[in-house]
């Protein structure tokens, strides 16, 4: 199987960076740019992830990217922002650097099979509108099912 630093290594080539002319393209097309000003710019991330690597992976930032493909598309050089960011992340998840707020999100997603905290009175309020419930999780067949997608390794460091 191939290392995910090898993946990452093709990937960022110098060859292929050098093609990056600085457009812009990637961070102008973002919609996570948009969202977060001065807090998310993938040409920015991108050039972390070829400079300053270590620390990158214990930032926040490098979780930021919704996987909309829309640099990847845009980008006049054929980089691929999107699979290099995947793989950094999946770098940072394999050594146990999992910030805070990814690591809540994915231990309620294992608890209730939903990215958010559906409250008790949930289904109530969807009576008033008529709308069939939809309980407190998701099947426990589901959920196992899951836990098994998450894999055991992933499972103790979510639980860590
Ligand atoms: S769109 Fe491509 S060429 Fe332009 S700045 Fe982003 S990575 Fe570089
Ligand atoms: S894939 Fe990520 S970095 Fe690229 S445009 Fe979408 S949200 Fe932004």
């Amino acid at each position: 199987m191939v290392d995910t630093r090898d993946l990452l290594a093709r990937l960022l080539d110098e060859k292929k960076l050098s093609y990056c002319q600085d457009c812009g393209s990637c961070t102008g097309s973002c919609p996570m740019a948009k969202a977060l000003p001065g807090r998310y710019n993938p040409r920015r991330l991108l050039q972390r992830v070829s400079n300053d690597l270590p620390e990158l992976l214990r930032s926040e930032e490098l979780w930021l990217c919704a996987w909309c493909y829309r640099c990847t598309e845009r980008c006049p050089q054929g980089i691929q922002p999107t699979e290099i960011f995947l793989l950094t992340r999946n770098l940072a998840s394999s050594e146990g650097m999992i910030p805070r707020n990814p690591k809540t999100i994915m231990r309620q997603i294992m608890k209730s099979g939903r990215s958010v905290n559906v409250p008790e009175d949930f289904d109530e309020w969807r009576e008033g509108y008529g709308l069939p419930p939809i309980g407190a999780t998701i099947s426990p067949k589901a959920i196992e099912e899951q836990r098994k997608i998450f894999g055991e390794e992933l499972l103790r460091r979510l639980e860590a």
